[in-house]
Formats: C-alpha cells, structure tokens, sequence
C-alpha cells in the first residue's frame, strides 16, 4: 500500500515551520505539489521549497496573513497562475496567544487568535471550496487541537476557536459532501514544534507535560504529518466531517492510569 498523491495541488498554510514544514514534506513526497505558505520567515520556506524540487517534487512559496482576506485571496490566485487550482487545502498556520485570564486581558490579543485560528481557515477554506466545486472533488484537513475538547485556563481565545474549527469542520463536511469534497480535521496532543519551545525545554514542565500523555512521550511531526497524508489520500476516501485524534492518549485522562 502507498499513498499517492501524484497531480494533486496542495497548499499547506504556516508550512515555514513545525508541524507545518513536515506536512508539506509528507505531501510532496507522497507526489503532490506543494504550495508552501508562510507569513514573514522567507528564508525557511525559500529552504523548504529548494529541498522539495532538488529532489525531484514540485514546490514553490507563497506569503501572506491567513487573518487577511485580501492576502488569502491573493495567495490563491497566485497559486492558480503556477500550479492550478488546490486540490488539497490544509488549515495548519495558528498561534496559542499569551496566558491571559479572562477580565484581565487584552480584548486585542483574543481577537487577533481569533482572527489567524478560526477566520484564518474559513478565508482559505472558502477560496478552496469555490475551486473544488469547480473541480469535483478536494480535501481540506483542519489543524485543531486537543484543546477542541479539553479547556486550557489562560487560553479561552485559543480553545475557542479550535472548538469552532471543529465544528466548521462538520458544517462544512455536510455543505460540501454532494460536491465530492471532504472536510476532517486532525487533533494534535503535545506536539515538539517551537509554538511549545518554552514547555519541552524546561526540565519541571516538560515532566509535568509528560504526565498529561499516557504513552507517555511528547509527539513528533512525523506523527501529524502521517495522519494527514492519509486524511488527504483516497484510503481516507469515505471519512468526512471528523476529528482525528494524534494524542498519545492525552485524552485517556492519564491521571487515573494507576487507579486510585
Ligand atoms: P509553529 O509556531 O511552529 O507554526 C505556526 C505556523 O503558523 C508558522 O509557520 C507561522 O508563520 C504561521 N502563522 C502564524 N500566524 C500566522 C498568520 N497570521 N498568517 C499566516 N501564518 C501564520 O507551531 P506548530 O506547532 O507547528 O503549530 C501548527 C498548528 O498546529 C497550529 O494551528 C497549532 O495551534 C496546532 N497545534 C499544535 C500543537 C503542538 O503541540 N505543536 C498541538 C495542537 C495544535
């Protein structure tokens, strides 16, 4: 079994970093051509695409805000005069904001997680929808969270709007199914990327996280970027308007693992 994904466009958005980056190697090497997307780190995503097209895939960097309705809409037309209309959209680019509770926080900084986790994926999504139609068919892979189903203090912006991409995710599914396009969104746990840099560098917090996994380790990208190859490829061809859980078992509630 091999997935392929030979002739299909796939723009990974955020893909100059993390989860991301790998995504987009996955993709190029199970043959699609790959949009890369990144908002100002030219310089990964310049590496990122040589990479891909030294050895023997097909990429090319594209840059905008995803918060940006105006840079989105650019970012695909621009994509259409390279490659062609996107087959494969993957919702990735996001931030977690600043631990901030709610009341004394900054309205700015919610709206602005807001705006680049939730907006962010509706824009592209919406430009994708408009192309896929056209086409018969398309995948969008939605980047959630763990934090669609666990509440996270400090963090209601974030899990807010991962919780509302979730639910895009299934709204979305069931407009689009007649169309021949599936809308699935991948749950990551703890994924070692720098959004989390300040956790897993810390000896005290990084124990501490690992106490949250049941497996009990921190995931790689490796482990998201597997999950959404198969999600975009046809051996995923009749799931839709679902969440896949990449956790670890972070939602098995480890902290009963030893009864008690
Ligand atoms: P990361 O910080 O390495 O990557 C985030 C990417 O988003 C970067 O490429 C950044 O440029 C891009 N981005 C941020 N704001 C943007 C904007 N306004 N416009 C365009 N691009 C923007 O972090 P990561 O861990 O790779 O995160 C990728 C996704 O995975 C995020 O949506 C994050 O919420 C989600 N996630 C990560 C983890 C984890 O443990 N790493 C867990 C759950 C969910």
């Amino acid at each position: 079994i091999n997935i392929n994904l030979n002739g299909k466009i796939a723009l990974v958005t955020g893909s100059s970093s993390g989860l991301g980056m790998e995504i987009a190697r996955y993709m190029a090497k199970a043959g699609a051509t790959v949009a890369i997307h990144y908002r100002k780190e030219v310089e990964p995503a310049t590496n990122l695409a040589d990479d891909i097209n030294k050895s023997g895939g097909k990429a090319a960097i594209f840059g905008g805000d995803v918060s940006k309705r105006s840079d989105v809409e650019k970012m695909f037309s621009d994509i259409d005069k390279k490659f062609g209309p996107v087959d494969i959209l993957v919702n990735n680019a996001g931030i977690d904001g600043k631990r901030e509770l709610c009341g004394d926080d900054d309205p700015d900084d919610w709206e602005r997680v807001i705006s680049i986790n939730l907006l962010g994926p509706y824009y592209c999504s919406r430009e994708a929808v408009r192309r896929m139609k056209k086409s018969g068919h398309g995948v969008i892979v939605n980047i959630t969270s763990v934090h669609e189903f666990v509440p996270w203090s400090g963090y209601t912006a974030y899990s807010s709007a991962k919780a509302g991409l979730s639910m895009f995710t299934k709204t979305l599914a069931q407009e689009v199914s007649e169309s021949g396009i599936r809308v699935v969104a991948v749950a990551p746990g703890a994924i070692k990327t720098p959004i989390n840099k300040d956790v897993w560098s810390n000896p005290e917090t990084y124990k501490d996280l690992l106490t949250k996994i049941a497996m009990p380790r921190m995931g790689e990208t490796k482990d998201i970027a597997e999950a959404v190859t198969f999600l975009a490829s046809d051996y995923a061809s009749y799931i839709t308007g679902t969440t896949l859980v990449v956790d670890g078992g972070m939602l098995l509630y480890p902290a009963f693992k030893h009864g008690g």
